[in-house]
Formats: structure tokens, C-alpha cells, sequence
């Protein structure tokens, strides 16, 4: 029988790693919910949408279509917004650096939340995000809380964008995922936090391998 596989925690703790790998492993699919609301923050960034503004929030939201598309030359699904590839802009620190004030939004999160539920309605999904757990699935058969060492997390981070050739300062990547953090946390609707029956995962010793290792093991039980 196909489930559901949620993934949530802090920022930079190996999620999207971690779901791509457990995704794998078991044929299913792998749901990025960040790189969607880092997509429509993209689109409000480019049309200057106010955050203040519901009804021009609406409006472009009525606008914004992010799908999903295999590319078999990186072997990963990559982000379209509408009909573009944005995988590589969106992952950007000028979009790190708003992506949390967008995601406050309640009419961009009920947005996102519908397509998600939509996108896992035939289960045999592994989804990583800040909700899933509570809001998008909160019958998921299996939950994880992640967490890890904030300067693990930034080391990994920073690691992960010299790979894609940005140089970006430690202090700089440190100070985003604590503001990130924060700002997901406190959010009124559907605040990052564990469900109660998630698991918890603190990754700041762990390997990559030992992470999927812990979520095939709760799978399996
Ligand atoms: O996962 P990623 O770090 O790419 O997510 C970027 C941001 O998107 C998060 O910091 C959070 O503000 C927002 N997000 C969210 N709910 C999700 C996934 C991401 O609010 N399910």
C-alpha cells in the first residue's frame, strides 16, 4: 500500500536530500513544497506584487502556475513557473532572503496547500517542507521532524551554493536560515512545528545515508 512520507523541520537540515534519496528508494515521488512558494515569491518579486495588497495578491495568484518536470540530463525534477524553468533562479540568496515574508501570506499558503493535496492525493509521495506533517497531510502515515546544529546547517548550506558557483559569506547564510526560522515559526497560519507524532531527527552528526536509513526504518515499522 502507497503513503504518505512527510518531512519537515528547520531550514538546511538535509530534508530535500534526505525525501529525494527515501523517494527513490521506494519509487515514489518527491514533492519540494519550498521550491514552490520560492517560485511564487520569484513571481512577486518580478511584478512587484505588495505583500499589504490582498486583492493584488489574489490577482496573482489567479496568475501563477509552478509545476513539476522530470529532466533526465540532471536526473531530478526540476520547478517551472509558468512554462519556465526557474530551478537554478530560485534557489538564489535574493530569494532566500524573502521567500519566508511571502510564505506568511495566508492566501499564498491556501494556494500552495490545495496543489500539494492535489499532487498527493494518489499517495506513494515523499513531501519535505514546514507543514506537511500539520497542515498539508496531517494523516501521513509516516512523519519526521528534522533538525540539526545551526552551523552545521550553514556549512552545509554554503557548501551546497559553491557547488552551484555562489560564494556567499557563512555569517551572511547563518543569519538567513535563523531569520527563516523564526519567521516560519511564528507565522499565525500553520506555524513550522513537529506534529505530535512525528519523529524526531536531529541530523547534525548524522550522514546522509544514516538519514534515509532512519525514515526507511520508520516506513517499514
Ligand atoms: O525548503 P526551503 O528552504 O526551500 O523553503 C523555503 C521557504 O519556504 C521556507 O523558509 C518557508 O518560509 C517556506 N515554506 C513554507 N512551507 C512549506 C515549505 C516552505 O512556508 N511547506
Amino acid at each position: 500500500k502507497k503513503i504518505v512520507i512527510a518531512l519537515d523541520g528547520y531550514s538546511s537540515c538535509g530534508k530535500s536530500t534526505t525525501a529525494k534519496l527515501v523517494a527513490a528508494e521506494l519509487g515514489y515521488a518527491y514533492i519540494d513544497t519550498g521550491a514552490m512558494y520560492r517560485a511564487v515569491t520569484l513571481y512577486f518579486l518580478k511584478h512587484h506584487i505588495a505583500l499589504t495588497n490582498p486583492r493584488e495578491i489574489k490577482d496573482a495568484l489567479d496568475k501563477v502556475e509552478v509545476e513539476f518536470h522530470y529532466n533526465p540530463k540532471t536526473a531530478r525534477n526540476e520547478v517551472f513557473l509558468n512554462g519556465l524553468n526557474v530551478e537554478d533562479e530560485i534557489r538564489k540568496m535574493y530569494i532566500s532572503n524573502q521567500v519566508s515574508e511571502v510564505s506568511v501570506v495566508p492566501e499564498v499558503r491556501h494556494a500552495m496547500v490545495a496543489q500539494q493535496q492535489k499532487m498527493g492525493r494518489k499517495r506513494g509521495v515523499v513531501m519535505d517542507g514546514r507543514d506537511i506533517g500539520t497542515a498539508v497531510f496531517p494523516d501521513a502515515e509516516v512523519k519526521v521532524f528534522m533538525t540539526a546544529d545551526v552551523n552545521t546547517r550553514a556549512k552545509r548550506r554554503q557548501e551546497e551554493l559553491l557547488e552551484k558557483k555562489q560564494l556567499v559569506n557563512l555569517d551572511d547564510i547563518r543569519e538567513n536560515l535563523q531569520k527563516r526560522d523564526h519567521i516560519d515559526s511564528t507565522r499565525k497560519e500553520s506555524p513550522l512545528r513537529r506534529a505530535e507524532d512525528a519523529h524526531l531527527l536531529d541530523t547534525s552528526h548524522m550522514t546522509i545515508d544514516e538519514q534515509v536509513d532512519f525514515v526507511l526504518e520508520k516506513v517499514a515499522s
